[in-house]
């Protein structure tokens, strides 16, 4: 298994993801990792080994600005557990990063697909494929890039999105994966469980296969 995390809204969001990502810690993970939008792009950390070892590098989420971000944990099944195969997984230029719990089964094919049209692959993992498609998709509609890679990806899935150009808003969408949304007052969380946003609401929407989700705050 693996948590998924995401906040928007006004308090810094590091520190929350990481608050949600221990309570989900229950589910077993191999590495863990965070993506924030500090005002200008997306701050990416991610560590191998338990969440401490991210919490330390980043002060316990302190060190990092921005307050709309997605947080993992991540329970590998292609690619072993490393730095670079944790998640967020973002796209070439740096503009989308995701969160994924499930597996792709067509991942070898699009990778193969996506490297002929010039795109590079830094990982070992199915969900890098999303990342790469989301961008190679991307022509100024977030949501639109959205639905053309879910209709291209089979396989199973629980996606939390962030791009650096609309920090306004998290896509998250699940096909036989969890993922609730949680709803607050100027905030919004999603998560793969209550457990990780009981601190902050009990106002939960569990999100149906397919169910396509706009986060803002
Ligand atoms: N299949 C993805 C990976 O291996 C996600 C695994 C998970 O659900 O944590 O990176």
């Amino acid at each position: 298994m693996c948590g998924i995390v995401g906040y928007i809204g006004d308090d810094q969001a590091a520190p929350i993801l990481l608050k949600g990502l221990e309570k989900l810690e229950y589910r077993g993970y191999d590495s863990a990792g965070v993506a924030v939008y500090d005002g200008t792009s997306l701050q990416v950390v991610k560590a191998k080994g338990r969440l401490k070892v991210l919490s330390d590098m980043i002060n316990g989420g302190k060190d990092v600005p921005g307050t709309v971000g997605i947080g993992h944990t991540r329970w590998a099944t292609h690619g072993k557990p490393s730095d670079i195969n944790s998640h967020p997984q973002v796209s070439d230029s740096g503009k989308f990063a995701v969160v994924h719990n499930g597996i792709i089964e067509n991942y070898l094919a699009l990778k193969d697909l996506l490297m002929k049209k010039g795109k590079m692959f830094v990982s070992e993992t199915d969900t890098e494929v999303i990342a790469q498609l989301l961008e190679y998709y991307y022509k100024g509609d977030i949501l639109e890039a959205v639905i053309k890679v879910i209709n291209k990806v089979e396989g199973s899935y629980a996606l939390g999105i962030i791009c650096a150009d609309d920090p306004s808003q998290i896509i998250a969408v699940r096909k036989d994966s969890p993922l609730i949304v949680g709803l607050g007052k100027g905030e919004n969380f999603i998560a793969s469980d209550i457990t990780a946003i009981l601190n902050k609401t009990r106002d939960i929407y569990r999100l149906n296969d397919n169910e396509i989700v706009v986060l803002k705050r």
